[in-house]
């Protein structure tokens, strides 16, 4: 039981006298209090891995944009708002969540290939930064609603700049075939386009080219041939202000071995230099790895099925409060809240009572628990509570966010007649 020593990846998650504890919350004292599934949040991991990004970032003009759709609990949002971070936002509802947590909407950026006419003019009353546009069709539709407002629209144009970022086909981005950004060879012509248009105003270019990237080589790749594309459209007398360069580092799931935040802008922004950009307004938009480690989900073991083949441990949690598993094969780490269990080790297939087989959370892993113990999904800050739904008519579950030995509860937890609060019942039959 080594007290204290935090468990690797986490800085803030550590057992101390053999209870599990996120800064100096005792978990298992949540769980009781708030009940099960239950998501617990770290402020303080939060900020320290903001704290890498802004380290990276010192001394130059820049704009860390927190990709909400990551965690877009208020509170979370407040957090980042607070410590001075823009937001990068996907549709009319993120844009009013960041705005009810506080944020300044001109540090915001709207992302995203289906953006509505309805959701341009929100963003652009609101009076956004920059509208990330990802294809000509947009262009044209975002020139006209902004007219019609009579005002300009600032654009930048998310170049797909065809590079490979080794991560999960459902999580890559930047390929050819993927559904994002303006192709590489169509990036000139649109820029030339969007220049004429009278209801755009050219602000920057921007790329993303996926999720939980954990080598920096795609990173180099991508940034060399935006700058390459820098290059080219102010050659044709268009002259852009900013530069983003998305989002996309990993996290440590299961012993993966990302760059440092620090580390790794330390190094692309050598690069930037070098080919003379470096006083640019330069912007990026981290969404796992601000928020990632910084999030478990607490859950009680129901039952434990033994079997031939396998034995199942049968949790409070399922894959509607943590789909990654269901969605890409996802790992998730699952520790005990209490080291001392009793209960013999086994290896279990750790599953939710959702009525799919694609309900599981973790397989084979070797566990002591008991019906009644306690234990903590990891790495379930980042695309787990945003990504739930209700099904099988599952309430969402509550949320924590710790700040030391001080817990706020962010989330209430949903009761069921919030869940078909919109729903209505037929008129009564006639007979
Ligand atoms: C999802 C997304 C991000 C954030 O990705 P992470 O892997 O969570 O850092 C950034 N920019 C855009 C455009 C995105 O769609």
């Amino acid at each position: 039981m080594n007290d204290a020593a935090p468990l690797p990846g986490r800085p803030h998650l550590h057992y101390r006298s053999g209870a599990l504890h996120l800064e100096d919350a005792r978990l298992a004292d949540l769980a009781r209090e708030y009940g099960t599934p239950l998501y617990v949040y770290s402020r303080a991991a939060m900020l320290d891995a903001l704290a890498a990004y802004q380290r990276g970032f010192a001394g130059r003009r820049a704009r860390i944009c927190y990709a909400m759709k990551a965690n877009s609990s208020l509170a979370v949002l407040q957090v980042f708002a607070r410590a001075g971070c823009g937001f990068d936002i996907v549709s009319g509802g993120e844009l009013q969540r960041v705005l009810a947590a506080g944020a300044d909407p001109a540090t915001v950026v709207f992302s995203g290939v289906g953006k509505t006419r309805g959701e341009m003019r929100q963003a652009l009353q609101a009076g956004i930064a920059c509208f990330n546009v990802e294809s000509e069709a947009e262009l044209e539709v975002l020139s006209a609603v902004a007219q019609a407002l009579g005002m300009r629209a600032p654009v930048s144009i998310r170049v797909n700049p065809n590079v490979d970022a080794h991560t999960h086909p459902y999580i890559s981005t930047g390929l050819k075939d993927n559904k994002f950004g303006v192709a590489h060879e169509r990036v000139l012509a649109t820029y030339r386009r969007a220049a004429q248009l009278p209801g755009l105003q050219v602000k920057g270019i921007d790329c993303h080219i996926g999720s939980q990237i954990t080598e920096e080589t795609p990173y180099l790749d991508a940034m060399d041939k935006v700058l390459d594309l820098v290059q080219a459209v102010e050659a044709q007398g268009i002259a852009l202000e900013h530069i983003d360069f998305g989002g996309g580092l990993g996290i440590d799931y299961q012993g993966d071995t990302p760059p440092a935040a620090d580390a790794l802008w330390a190094k692309l922004l050598a690069r930037v230099d070098q080919r003379g950009y470096g006083q640019r307004l330069l912007m990026v938009e981290p969404g796992r790895s601000l928020v990632g480690n910084a999030g478990v989900c607490l859950t009680e073991v129901l039952y434990l099925k033994p079997g031939e083949q396998k034995n199942f441990c049968i949790v409070d949690a399922a894959m509607n409060d943590l789909p990654r598993p269901m969605m890409y094969e996802a790992y998730h780490a699952i520790v005990p809240l209490d080291q001392a269990s009793s209960a013999p080790h086994q290896t279990y297939d750790v599953v939710g009572p959702i009525c799919e087989s694609g309900d599981w959370l973790g397989r084979e892993r070797s566990l002591a628990v008991r019906p009644g113990d306690w234990l903590a999904v990891l790495s379930a800050g980042a695309y787990c509570s945003a990504m739930g739904s209700t099904y099988n008519t599952r309430a969402r579950a509550a949320e924590v966010l710790v700040d030391g030995a001080q817990v706020h509860l962010v989330r209430e937890r949903e009761s069921v007649s919030d869940i078909f609060r919109c729903e209505r019942l037929l008129p009564a039959e006639k007979i």
